[in-house]
């Protein structure tokens, strides 16, 4: 099932789109709800405009309000799986902040997200397949901020907010962050101890974690040893988690100083991926990786045989059509 599931992946990209439910405050200031869907086309939606006009897309899925971690997870496990085989895959969750990229990667502890739900999945396939594979997992999770790269599961004195870590080329011409940790895990419980580790280490430094954490892409590192315990061959494979920073354009009130700084280093690296993504997808010869940390950093994880899976996370509120339009074209572009 895993493999067809696989091979109907039309090419390596996918996209989803999730829209979050509108929230009580978008009720009572009375915004109405821009996001339209048919339940029995499930790959289209329909954005209607403050003069009720319609603008339709079309994604490999669309995830209505209402659905749950467990159905949105359930999507994205070929993605997910693939990496046992010896495939790289990233997933990305792009979006205006509040429009749930965090939610639907990191989730709650009640309503846990794709991130402790795929380690959760490779440890129970990997107990499964255990007479004839022996897979360990690492974890490492990192922090891009104004292209400057940081180590979110050690913090030490020279590890704060301007720390800056490098990327090397390594022998077999694959792309690594020297120095970064990388912590062996066993089970769930450890996952998830590591998970808030690199939540909490994203705070130091700033003055507020939310603040920061819409400007600033989080990335987890998931790596692959797997050994073929019949044939002896060994296999590592990379499967990055990626919550990027808010997509949305600043306003004029805003564009000044640190924030201004902030916001062309994030449009820069945003606008780096597509170009990464929409280079791929149209099968171009040169990929320009190297415009950005970000590209540079996933750079043997996108392309080749690599999956890639983009959330393109929306609003519903009729005051954020913009922004949604905005989000929704530059999903688009990359498919
Ligand atoms: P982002 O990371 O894109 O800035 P968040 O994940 O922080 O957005 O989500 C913003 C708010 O909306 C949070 O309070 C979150 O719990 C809520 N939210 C987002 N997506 C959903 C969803 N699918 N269902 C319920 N609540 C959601
Ligand atoms: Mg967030």
């Amino acid at each position: 099932l895993l493999y067809n599931e696989i091979m109907e992946m039309k090419g390596n990209i996918r996209v989803f789109c999730r829209c979050r439910p509108l929230s009580s405050e978008e009720v009572s200031k009375g915004h109405a709800c821009s996001f339209d869907f048919d339940p029995s086309k499930n790959r289209e939606l329909q954005i209607i405009a403050s003069d009720a006009s319609r603008k339709q897309f079309k994604f490999d899925h669309v995830f209505p309000p209402q659905t749950n971690q467990e159905t949105v997870f359930a999507e994205t496990l070929p993605i997910v799986r693939s990496v046992l085989d010896g495939y790289n895959a990233c997933i990305f969750a792009y979006g205006q902040t509040g429009t749930g990229k965090t939610f639907t990667m990191e989730g709650t502890e009640e309503t846990r997200g794709v991130n402790y739900r795929t380690l959760e999945d490779l440890f129970k396939i990997s107990t499964n397949r255990s007479s004839t594979m022996r897979y360990q997992f690492y974890v490492s999770m990192l922090e891009v901020y104004n292209e400057r790269i940081r180590d979110l599961l050690i913090v030490t004195d020279d590890n704060n907010i301007n720390s800056k870590l490098d990327i090397k080329q390594t022998s077999e011409g694959k792309q690594e962050v020297l120095g970064l940790t990388s912590a062996q895990a066993y089970n769930t419980d450890e996952v998830w101890e590591l998970l808030e580790t690199g939540k909490r280490n994203r705070a130091v430094g700033s003055t507020s974690v939310n603040e920061l954490s819409s400007r600033s892409h989080c990335l987890l590192r998931v790596t692959v040893m797997g050994e073929n315990l019949i044939n002896g061959t060994q296999r590592k494979s990379h499967l990055w988690l990626v919550d990027l920073a808010g997509s949305e354009r600043i306003g004029k009130t805003e564009a000044e100083g640190e924030r201004l700084k902030e916001s062309q280093f994030i449009n820069r690296s945003l606008s780096a991926l597509g170009d990464v993504i929409a280079a791929l997808a149209s099968k171009n010869q040169h990929i320009p990786y190297r415009n950005s940390k970000l590209t540079h950093l996933l750079q043997s994880s996108l392309g080749g045989d690599c999956k890639t899976l983009m959330f393109v996370q929306i609003s519903p509120s009729s005051s954020d059509v913009g922004e949604t339009l905005c989000s929704l074209n530059f999903a688009t572009r990359v498919r």
